[in-house]
């Protein structure tokens, strides 16, 4: 290697040409760590590329290599550059979330006891058989091969990943897999339901890790020593030597993007590091993502399908209450409220779903129709009964609940909307002998509390436990016979264009709670809105029926899974500059559309629909294109060039999860 490119650590967008001197000649590999001199300075950086000759003259020389084995391996590298390209972020800022932190000292790890392997021999349904043959050919032909395991809940899909991860040992020892799940998944049955099926300890990574076990975890995922990764979001990263198969449980989550640069999606990058180590990987989901039900159409994924539980257990029969033109201020109607009773007297569980936290969602004055907003972002304030507070839940601002009305000074102030908490007092109230329980971020706060409520749901000593989306995803309790799903408009009010696709996705998996023990169960679902297509193909747990019918919807605007979307997103404290900020670049953008003959929308600078947040003002641009259209690169070179080397002047989120 004579000349090479070096990227840097941190929000460094650039890469830098070396020149290798002749006696590293030999030595230098992609992925090391090497001192380059930088600025007058001498500067640790990561080789990313090789050159065989380089158009600058007068290059400087690598002054030394730093470890002989490269920090990163080829396809992490690999996958680096894609993610840099793809996510228009500074390779710096990837290799920063690749690379290991340092080595500290003191390290209090888990507990490990010997692992009793799972004794009872599972007879495989005919479905699971005949997916799984498929799945074996592909590994042992060690081919990139991405399947979707579209199944029900509790329909055995884990069990899937298990037999696929066995017989990928089997036939090769030395090969490694990775198990993404999402966050809140990660719980202590999770990881034990793991290792007791293979005998053998796992690495579990999530982001609450402390740095040393974190290091330490890594260490043992590189070396090879541990064969099975466990991990949310960010194992996809964990450096496995050999990769041999990636499991995306329940795809359609969104803790699978990344909130923050470089706002990736995990379930993205699993597919392209598949790709590029020739690895099987299984997307798992009963509501998959459009983005890959569309690629199943393409021909491009390949389909598994669990249409029945294990044990032939029935679907919970959804009924669907029609709130019509009620008044009533109650949650909770006759129906549901007869409903709950049944399952009180018999000693069976209920869930209640409530995707709204807080007490009263907003404060308004019927006089002059003012609502009480936070100061800071655009958002109305929810009241909470146990601090008797007004609460932001953007940037936890408070105050004290009004007397009177700011604007017009009337006195007729009222509440609208109800939250988790205000449907735990209507609940208590209606069945005092119930043990009811909270199940949200506010009750589950403190350390272990999440456990806590679930062992006790478990050990029958709640009878209704109410939660917001927290409820909704792989509880498996099998005396939970109802699931009451108190209002399905929230989510299919929201002015973005995912809001029906979520709310499917809501529905289906809180409605999977229900009747998944030999009791059976039911489902019910109040809405004004009960001919809506999502609400019917939740009712008739119909996956396909929605997808059609959702994808009718998206084409014609023009929306994913048919285009890419581009959200960049301005903001600043003065609302002229973040507007003149954002006209400059949504400027350069039109000029090359006119210049380029490139189709493609832009859609602003126009203000966010959530206005303002922590006091700073939000204005968005947003591109709507065909996939690989020629903008991305002009945007790569504007961005690196122009943008991303001052401060953060623009947000770049590609494939945004919602426009809000
Ligand atoms: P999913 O991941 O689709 O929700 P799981 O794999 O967790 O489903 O399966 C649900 C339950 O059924 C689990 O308790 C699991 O151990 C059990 N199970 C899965 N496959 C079988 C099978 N072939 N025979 C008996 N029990 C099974
Ligand atoms: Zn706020």
């Amino acid at each position: 290697m004579k000349y090479i490119r070096v990227a840097f650590e941190g929000r460094v967008p650039l890469l830098f040409e070396y020149k290798v001197p002749p006696h590293l000649q030999s030595k230098i590999e992609l992925g090391q760590k090497v001192v380059v001199p930088f600025r007058n300075q001498n500067k640790f950086g990561y080789i990313i590329e090789e050159l065989s000759q380089s158009s600058q003259r007068s290059l400087k020389e690598v002054v030394e290599i730093v470890e002989l084995e490269p920090c990163l391996s080829q396809d992490l590298l690999k996958l680096s550059r894609w993610m840099a390209e793809y996510y228009f972020a500074p390779m710096g800022e990837i290799l920063a979330m690749m690379l290991p932190q340092k080595r500290v000292k003191k390290l209090s790890l888990r507990e490990t006891s010997p692992i009793a392997p799972r004794k009872e021999a599972i007879t495989l349904t005919k479905e699971q058989t005949e997916i799984l043959k498929r799945i074996y050919k592909d590994i042992r032909e060690n081919k990139f091969s991405p399947y979707l395991l579209l199944g029900v809940t509790g329909s055995g899909k884990t069990e899937v990943y298990i037999q696929a991860i066995k017989y990928l040992l089997k036939i090769n020892p030395q090969k490694q897999a990775i198990v993404l799940v999402p966050e809140i998944s990660l719980t202590p049955q999770t990881v034990e339901r793991f290792e007791r099926a293979f005998g053998e300890p796992v690495v579990i990574l999530h982001s609450r890790l402390t740095p040393g076990i974190r290091y330490h975890e890594w260490q043992e995922a590189k070396a090879g020593k541990k064969r099975i990764i466990i991990g949310a979001r960010s194992a996809i990263f964990a450096p496995v030597r050999d990769l041999g198969l990636v499991v995306v449980d329940e795809e359609h989550d969104s803790s699978y993007k990344q909130a923050d640069a470089p706002r990736y999606h995990a379930r993205e990058v699993a597919v392209m590091r598949a790709k590029f180590t020739n690895a099987v990987v299984i997307l798992g989901s009963a509501t998959p993502s459009l983005e890959t039900f569309y690629q199943v159409h393409q021909g491009k994924f390949k389909l598994g399908e669990l249409t029945t539980r294990v044990d032939n257990r029935k679907l919970p029969q959804v009924k669907i209450i029609s709130l019509g033109s009620r008044k009533s201020t109650s949650n909770i109607s006759p129906f549901l409220k007869n409903e709950i009773a049944k399952r009180v007297t018999r000693g069976e569980q209920c869930i209640l779903f409530l995707n709204r936290r807080g007490f009263f969602t907003t404060f308004i004055c019927r006089e002059c129709g003012y609502v009480f907003r936070c100061k800071n972002c655009s958002v109305a304030l929810v009241y909470h009964a146990p601090e008797r507070m007004l609460l932001c839940h953007y940037c936890g601002f408070q105050e004290a609940p009004p007397q009177g009305c700011p604007q017009c000074k009337g006195r007729r102030i009222e509440r609208l909307g109800s939250g988790t908490e205000k449907l735990e007092e209507e609940v208590k109230h209606l069945f005092p002998s119930a043990k009811v329980q909270r199940f949200d971020v506010e009750t589950t706060r403190r350390k272990n509390a999440l456990e806590n409520i679930l062992t006790a749901f478990k050990n029958k000593e709640i009878d209704i436990l109410i939660g917001t989306q927290m409820v909704t995803k792989g509880l498996d309790f099998p005396n939970v016979t109802l699931v009451g799903v108190i209002n399905a408009d929230i989510g299919l009010n929201l002015p973005d264009f995912r809001a029906a696709e979520r709310t499917f996705q809501l529905l289906t998996q809180v409605a999977g709670r229900a009747g998944r023990g030999p009791k059976g169960g039911e489902v019910l679902i109040q809405t004004f809105n009960p001919s809506h297509y999502t609400l019917k193909c939740a009712q008739e747990h119909n996956f396909k029926k929605f997808y059609q019918e959702e994808s009718n919807f998206r084409s014609k605007l023009g929306y994913p899974p048919f285009s890419k979307i581009i959200k960049f997103e301005f903001t600043g404290s003065e609302e002229k500059e973040v507007f003149k900020k954002a006209e400059e670049f949504g400027k350069l953008i039109e000029k090359f559309k006119e210049n380029s003959n490139c189709f493609f929308q832009i859609l602003g600078p126009a203000p966010a629909p959530i206005y303002k947040v922590k006091k700073k003002i939000r204005y968005h641009i947003i591109l709507l294109l065909p996939f690989s259209s020629p903008v991305e690169n002009f945007l790569r070179e504007i961005l690196l060039k122009k943008y991303f080397s001052k401060k953060a002047m623009v947000k770049v989120d590609v494939d945004p999860l919602h426009l809000l």
